[in-house]
């Protein structure tokens, strides 16, 4: 708990606003600050609990020796001249995380996500799995919902499941979980952690304080992950491992079958690999995989991320609007067998679309739209590989639609970032399952 202390909040978001009204009780002196302008509404609230709300970007102006603690919003930069300045100053730094953990007052079991790819499906599949075997659970952190928004509505006995980024991780110190689940690790947000060294290092306090009675769950295949995990004191459990593996039949939890990949709706081995670590948690829990089994057959998928939308006359639509990289798509391409219609592109920001070329045969056409089409097309002309060019997503799916043919893939995985037209991929993908859902009428 903070007490009396005078705080700078470095960054509102939501975290920062969420965080800023949890504190703001018990004599607190709290600063909140940020670079751009934020809503007249939340900026009233916060003044009403005596919370000053500074525009700035020069923050550190702002930090002197009379402040007690930096809560810093993890998308800011550990070297950010205001984190600096603090450490130079001896003012302790965390996040939001940190700080809301220790409002937690009733006994529940923290169950943390983390990894460089995976979270936001695993802890979601996590999540519908106990939701549909009526165990309380409370979901939050990077999925969406501060851990401070939701610290005071916990009961006793609720399970907290939280989706963890190296990004919060960095300024986490006594936060502890019961169970963690490392998805895999690769090198990722070099340019924050500064190298993969420390970014794992980061990644490793998943595990923090854990002793024997904590689980750990982690991805045996990933080598980097059984490094990294070696010395911890946690009770491990492995997934891709000679126990719990994945074949071409189905998932095989404890050496025996658990469900047919037939019986799954969410498409990859990338996905195979979060479900298995969500049999490894109900198995820690002692949930019935029955429930694991009921969610796996409806579950869609996290929106935007290769998710299911519909299938009309034996075309199925898949929407990956959250690809914003070749790499992505590439991840998304392997997921399927072939005979995909590709719709790729959006803003330029020089990427390469030659990755795409060891799995362009499972493309039966691409459809250029956006900034960039010009160098898809000249890229596909190149391949000899069937192409059309359009302005807007909405005539791409005009065309799509006369090309189709049973058995085929729609797939969106642009490999491109959705600036150049939308103001978010999330709005991107939404239109593209507007045009799906209504295709009849295009
Ligand atoms: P995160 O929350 O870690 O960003 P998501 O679950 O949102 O991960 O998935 C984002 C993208 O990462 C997916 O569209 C897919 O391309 C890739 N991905 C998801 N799970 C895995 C995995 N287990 N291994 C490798 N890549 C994955």
């Amino acid at each position: 708990m903070i007490e009396n202390k005078k705080v700078l909040i470095l960054g509102m978001a939501r975290s920062g606003y969420e965080v800023a009204k949890l504190i703001s009780k018990a004599n607190n002196n709290i600063y909140i600050t940020d670079m751009k302008d934020q809503e007249e509404a939340k900026l009233k609230e916060l003044e009403e609990l005596g919370i000053e709300f500074i525009k700035t970007d020069e923050p550190e102006s702002l930090l002197d020796e009379t402040f007690d603690i930096l809560i810093k919003n993890p998308a800011v930069f550990p070297f950010h001249p205001c984190v600096v300045k603090a450490k130079e100053l001896n003012i302790p730094v965390v996040n939001e995380m940190e700080v809301a953990y220790h409002y937690i007052n009733k006994p529940v079991k923290i169950i943390g996500v983390t990894g460089s790819n995976g979270k936001t499906t695993t802890v979601s599949l996590i999540n519908e799995v106990l939701k549909n075997a009526k165990i309380p659970v409370k979901l939050g952190g990077n999925i969406g919902t501060p851990l401070s928004q939701i610290v005071n509505e916990l009961e006793e006995n609720d399970i907290l499941l939280l989706e963890i980024s190296d990004h919060q991780l960095i300024d986490m110190n006594d936060f502890k979980t019961d169970i963690s689940v490392l998805t895999n690790l690769c090198p990722t947000h070099l340019d924050y952690h500064g190298s993969y060294e420390n970014y794992k290092s980061v990644k490793k306090k998943i595990f923090n304080h854990h002793t024997k009675s904590d689980i750990a769950i982690i991805n045996a295949s990933n080598y980097d992950s059984m490094e990294l995990t070696k010395d911890i004191a946690s009770t491990k459990y492995y997934f891709n491992n000679e126990e719990n593996y994945i074949t071409d039949k189905g998932i095989y939890v404890d050496n025996e079958l658990a469900i047919n990949t037939s019986d799954i709706i969410l498409k990859g081995h990338h996905n195979y690999e979060n479900i298995l670590a969500t049999y490894l948690v109900a198995k820690v829990l002692g949930v019935d995989f029955k429930y694991v089994n009921e969610v796996l057959k409806e579950f869609k998928g996290v929106a935007h991320r290769i998710e299911y939308v519909r299938t009309i006359d034996g075309v199925s639509y898949y929407n990956d609007s959250k690809s914003t990289n070749p790499t992505s798509t590439i991840t998304a391409l392997k997921s399927f067998d072939g005979n995909i219609h590709l719709i790729l592109g959006g803003m330029e920001r020089s990427q390469d679309f030659h990755d795409l070329t060891p799995y362009l045969s499972k493309v039966k056409c691409i459809y250029a739209i956006g900034e960039v089409r010009g160098r898809i097309m000249a890229y596909a002309k190149e391949k000899n590989k069937e192409s059309y060019e359009f302005a807007t997503l909405k005539e791409a799916m005009v065309k799509i639609k006369e090309e189709v043919k049973p058995g085929d893939i729609v797939l969106l995985s642009p490999a491109s970032a959705s600036w150049d037209q939308y103001l978010k991929f999330e709005d991107r993908g939404d239109e593209f399952k507007s045009i799906v859902n209504n295709l009849e009428s295009v």
